[in-house]
C-alpha cells in the first residue's frame, strides 16, 4: 500500500511517542527487551498494550528500544503521524518520500539528519517484525 509510514533515524534518542497518540490503528510499536515483544499502546505511556508481535532478534538488535517501529502491514496510510506538527524531529515519512541522501529528495524541515540516506529504515521496519 502506498503512503505507509516509516520512522527514520531522528527518532533514535528522542522517542517521545507523540506519533503513538495520533495513530488510529495502534500500529506503532516499541521493543520490550524483557519480553522480546514489540508492543503498541492505545495511549503512549498508559501501559495498556493493544497489539503485540514477536521481534526478530537480529533486526531489532540494531537499535533496540531506542526507536519506534511502524508495522507496515497494519498501517492504513492515514497520514496522521507524518503531518508536520506531530514528530518534533521530523523522523516520519511516507514510504515513497523517505529521503535517500540525494539533493532531489525533500527532507522534513525539522529533521536534524538532513542529507543522510534514510532508506535503510524502510527494510528495517519490515524486518523487525517476526510475525
Ligand atoms: S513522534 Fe517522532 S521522535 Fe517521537 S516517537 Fe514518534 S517518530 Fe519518534
Ligand atoms: S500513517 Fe496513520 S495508520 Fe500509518 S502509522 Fe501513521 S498514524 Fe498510524
Amino acid at each position: 500500500m502506498s503512503g505507509v509510514a516509516i520512522i527514520t533515524e531522528a527518532c533514535i534518542g528522542t522517542k517521545d511517542r507523540a506519533c503513538v497518540d495520533v495513530c488510529p490503528v495502534q500500529c506503532i510499536y516499541e521493543f520490550d527487551a524483557t519480553t522480546g515483544l514489540l508492543t503498541s499502546e492505545e495511549e503512549a505511556g498508559s501501559g495498556e498494550v493493544e497489539n503485540t508481535h514477536t521481534a526478530n532478534p537480529d533486526s531489532v538488535g540494531i537499535f533496540g528500544d531506542s526507536i519506534l517501529y511502524v508495522n507496515t502491514d497494519e498501517c492504513t496510510s492515514c497520514t496522521a503521524c507524518y503531518q508536520p506538527d506531530v514528530c518534533p524531529v521530523g523522523a516520519i515519512y511516507s514510504e515513497e518520500a523517505v529521503p535517500d541522501g540525494t539533493p532531489r529528495r525533500k527532507y522534513n524541515s525539522s529533521d536534524p539528519t538532513t542529507g543522510n540516506d534514510h532508506t535503510f529504515f524502510i527494510q528495517l521496519s519490515r524486518d523487525v517484525f517476526a510475525d
